[in-house]
């Protein structure tokens, strides 16, 4: 059952969102060169306590941080540590989840670490205009492959694979709430309504589609080692345009 959020719940969220957009904000200034995963980890998890939230990632399923940190090729859910240390050309997702008042916020961007190639650049710009294409659907009346298919058109442009086993998702009390969101078309007429939030969060590959899991059992990476990106808001449906809940509150 797809859940209608209340307007006190709506209020909730938007002050989760607004702790996940300033732990992004603080990524943007501190990636690059020599840090590690580790300690882009800590300096999320102070933010969002900081601001009285609860890191949602910690300890969910039992994963031991409250970033995903995914660096290259890996997809989503790499686990944080001292021992990955990103370099110069690397590109590196951040996923993190806020938990403020009962309610999740969750938000996804991949970041280059300093310069990188012009294909990697074409990668980071389509998978986040893809997120955008997919949010400007997120509207009342609308339904869920309107989204998807927004997701898929723009990758297909851009000749990317498309991470087929992981997609976007239904978000509120629970970090994962239905709907379940595809990220290419799948003829799901589901009817958006206003009120509902969804995390919407293409994974775009500059290989194939084909991914699969680490031997540590979280870790997701193409099969193909190329490159991957991930971008992802948490979205409100209104009776008007759609409101993104994972931004910094004025
Ligand atoms: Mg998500």
């Amino acid at each position: 059952m797809i859940h209608r959020k209340s307007r006190d719940e709506i209020k909730r969220m938007r002050h989760a969102g607004h702790i996940v957009a300033l732990v992004h904000k603080k990524m943007k200034e501190v990636i690059e060169p020599g840090i590690s995963t580790l300690e882009l980890d800590s300096i999320a998890t102070k933010i969002i306590k900081e601001n009285r939230a609860i890191p949602t990632f910690l300890g969910y399923n039992g994963f031991p941080g409250s970033i995903c940190a995914s660096i290259n090729e890996e997809v989503v859910h790499g686990i944080p540590s001292k021992d990955r240390i990103v370099k110069e050309g690397d590109i590196i997702s951040i996923d993190v989840g806020a938990t403020y008042g009962g309610m999740v916020g969750d938000g996804a961007w991949t970041y280059p670490v300093g310069n990188v190639t012009d294909e990697i650049k074409r990668l980071l710009k389509t998978t986040e205009e893809s997120l955008f294409a997919g949010i400007a659907q997120m509207r009342d009346g609308n339904v869920l492959d309107d989204i998807s298919s927004a997701i898929e058109a723009v990758a297909n442009r851009e000749k990317l694979g498309i991470v087929r086993q992981y997609g976007g998702h239904g978000v509120g009390h629970n970090m994962h709430e239905d709907p379940f969101l595809f990220n290419y078309k799948v003829g799901d007429h589901t009817l958006i309504k206003h009120g509902y939030v969804i995390a919407i969060e293409p994974m775009l590959n500059l290989g194939g589609d084909a991914v699969e899991v680490a031997d540590d059992e979280w870790t997701v990476s193409t099969v193909d080692k190329k490159p991957s990106a991930h971008f992802e808001h948490t979205v409100l449906a209104t009776e008007d345009e759609p409101l993104i809940i994972t931004q910094i509150l004025q």
